[in-house]
């Protein structure tokens, strides 16, 4: 039997024969890449010539080029369509993979060559982006413990593959509490529910063969029942089961976990000199220094806090004219909010919804993305990896840039949120290589026959995702290891969270957001509604999240906290979290921080980057145009074509002349006055 996983693709844009690619071909495909990742290495080491960038640096680049093409599609899989077979891999994979990473990392003689590069760097005629791509890989070697010696040595590797191992079962803990529990409707507490979620809960119902309706702990069902559902207690059941998540008391509690990947990281830094985790975190961002996340942090806290408390006052009075005992509690907020947004604002999700078909919506990001790069999409046949999956050419002047994957809907097998990851990124290097990105989202999926409709909040997070899909599709740079969304981490989310913007241009819902049924552009009256109540209850949104980002930030600055639910809880009360506001992620299922190292004591990177998203949007109103071609293309040559190709502070400078402040996040959130 050959192994599609370690032939040549030389279908359609080489893309991945999904149709070939069984869960049994992975574990050889694994072993071999590895195998041949170290093979590689190794002859680097051996070699007789002197250090060069190209035998070294370029050579080191291209070493691993078979495992990033097994483990793009594997971890593609893993994350948005598990199985039992799959997730035995992935435990199986996980540590075999820091291992390999370890090894690379902490070889002697492949460190004496870098660091002679590095020593002469001024002398080897680099040109900027290698200069760049040889100071992060030194960089990379320092910080994972190059340098190190004897038992510290040891045990820095110890550190790193249990870290590995904590990260995996944290992540398959919350999938198993999040598929385990659901909660059946009768049809009279289906009564007061909007048409989109009875149809949603009686897909995810037939989903699970129950032969009811559900609520389940997916996103796009439980956040539009507690916003609708005037059953206090059933919210209540509901809302109890969603922040329980991980910390359930069983085999898949992730208190202990998260308590134990604290410590080994909080050791790891102080093994490397650093005097915490965060220290050593933050050394490679753009904000530098957990002080510089606190001011940032407090500066929006307080007055989000203010909004929230005066917020929650009006909620409570309502909650008490329905007949209820006060006080205001979590599961109320969302019900009593979005029953005010109607009287306040005139506005109804389930009004809003008929208009956000998820086809016009993904037209919507495509044409902006016409209109302001040039680029165009057209559907592909063949199969993706999974029926669900829609793929497009893209193009501009009819060259192929990429491909795009849209995996939309919510099911089972798929973990929660929303993201893109690059299946295959863009490089230079060995040959022009064009990306394959895909965009997972956890939309609900509608019954046979019927359109899938979005919530606002959906359509925007289609739009974010696309936005790191055009970081990724538009990338220029030679060295795949700093191509596409491969940025400090406070600074990927610029891209992102500026595309969030072009859903707010007028004219973009005017021609996208039509009726399903009736075919109808939303009627003026209702577009101005929703715009205008596009900071309605930011307080509430800017609280959860700032706790998030100020507990992860506590939980990584000092001493790691031997209980981590007390630290916690000790964080929120310092800060003065209003009573009927939880944190966004709660600890046992705060996914961003202990799933792996990707946003620990970075949560918070999302704000740094809206300082700069509100900032650079400003650019094109500035210059007379939301779609304005210069800006575009300013744009694209500073950021999105760059990569990581040059610090992110210089891009953004470069594209908009200096470093923004806070006002203009603090406006666009609605939390001080406009101008
Ligand atoms: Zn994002």
């Amino acid at each position: 039997m050959t192994n599609p996983l370690l032939a040549d693709w030389t279908g359609q844009f080489e893309l991945p024969p999904f149709e070939a690619i069984q869960d049994a071909h992975f574990e050889e495909a694994m072993d071999a890449a590895l195998d041949e990742a170290r093979a590689n290495v190794d002859a680097i080491v051996a070699q007789d010539e002197v250090p060069t960038f190209a035998n070294t640096i370029e050579a080191l680049e291209e070493a691993d080029a078979l495992l990033g093409k097994v483990a793009g599609v594997f971890y593609n899989l893993a994350g948005a369509d598990a199985t039992e077979a799959r997730e035995a891999l992935q435990r199986d994979f996980s540590p075999k993979l820091a291992a390999y990473s370890s090894d690379i990392l902490m070889n002697e003689g492949l460190f004496e060559r870098v660091e002679a590069l590095w020593n002469a760097r001024d002398d080897l005629d680099l040109t900027e982006e290698q200069a760049r791509l040889l100071m992060l890989t030194r960089r990379r070697f320092v910080r994972s413990g190059a340098q190190l010696e004897g038992a510290d040595r040891d045990r820095f590797r110890d550190i790193m593959e249990r870290l590995a191992v904590l990260g995996t079962q944290f992540t398959q803990n919350l999938l198993a509490d999040e598929r385990g529990w659901h909660m059946e409707l009768s049809e009279d507490d289906l009564a007061a529910l909007p048409e989109f979620l009875v149809d949603a809960a009686r897909s995810a119902g037939d989903e699970k063969g129950i032969g009811a309706p559900v609520i389940t702990l997916s996103r796009s069902l439980i956040t539009p029942f507690l916003a609708s559902s005037p059953k206090r207690e059933l919210r209540q059941r509901a809302y109890e089961a969603y922040v329980a998540r991980g910390a359930t008391g069983g085999k898949t509690d992730n208190r202990a976990i998260a308590a134990e990947i604290l410590r080994l990281r909080e050791e790891r830094a102080k093994l490397l000199g650093y005097e915490s985790f965060a220290a050593y975190k933050l050394e490679t961002e753009m904000a530098g220094s957990p002080d510089r996340v606190r001011d940032l942090l407090i500066e929006v806290w307080t007055p989000a806090r203010a909004a929230a408390e005066a917020d929650a006052e009006v909620l409570e009075r309502m909650l008490m004219a329905d007949g209820f005992d006060g006080p205001l509690e979590p599961w109320d907020w969302h019900f009593y909010s979005e029953k005010r947004r109607k009287e306040e604002h005139d506005l109804d999700e389930a009004e809003v919804k008929p208009y956000l078909q998820l086809d016009r919506m993904i037209e919507a990001a495509f044409d902006t993305a016409g209109k302001l790069f040039g680029l165009e999409f057209e559907p592909l046949d063949g199969p993706g990896y999974h029926p669900d999956v829609r793929m497009w050419n893209v193009t501009r002047n009819g060259d192929h840039l990429a491909v795009f994957m849209g995996d939309y809907f919510a099911r089972g097998s798929k973990r929660s949120g929303a993201w893109c990851s690059a299946m295959r990124s863009q490089k230079k290097l060995g040959g022009e290589t064009q990306p394959i990105v895909v965009n997972v989202c956890n939309f609900a999926k509608p019954e046979a026959g019927k359109p899938a409709l979005l919530s606002y909040d959906d359509a925007r997070t289609l739009f974010h995702e696309f936005g790191h899909a055009l970081h990724q599709m538009l990338s220029d740079v030679t060295y795949e290891s700093i191509s596409g969304t491969s940025v400090a981490r406070d600074f990927v989310e610029l891209p992102s969270q500026l595309y969030e913007h072009w859903l707010e241009v007028p004219e973009v819902l005017a021609e996208y957001a039509t009726h399903a049924e009736t075919g109808e552009p939303m009627p003026k009256d209702l577009l101005d509604r929703l715009l205008g109540a596009a900071t309605y209850n930011m307080g509430f949104a800017t609280v959860e999240y700032v706790a998030s980002a100020m507990v992860d930030l506590e939980f990584h600055s000092g001493t790691a906290p031997a209980d981590p639910m007390q630290k916690q809880a000790e964080v929120l009360e310092e800060l003065g979290m209003p009573r009927a506001i939880r944190m966004r992620h709660a600890t046992p299922h705060f996914a961003h921080v202990f799933s792996g190292d990707g946003y620990s004591s970075g949560y918070y990177s999302y704000m740094w980057s809206e300082v700069m998203d509100a900032d650079a949007f400003e650019a094109f109103l500035e210059a007379g145009s939301a779609f304005d071609a210069a800006t575009a293309k300013a744009l694209e040559d500073n950021i999105l074509s760059r990569g990581g190709s040059v610090e992110a502070e210089d891009l953004y400078k470069a594209f908009r002349g200096k470093m923004p402040q806070v006002e203009a996040l603090l406006k666009g959130r609605g939390l001080i006055a406009a101008e």
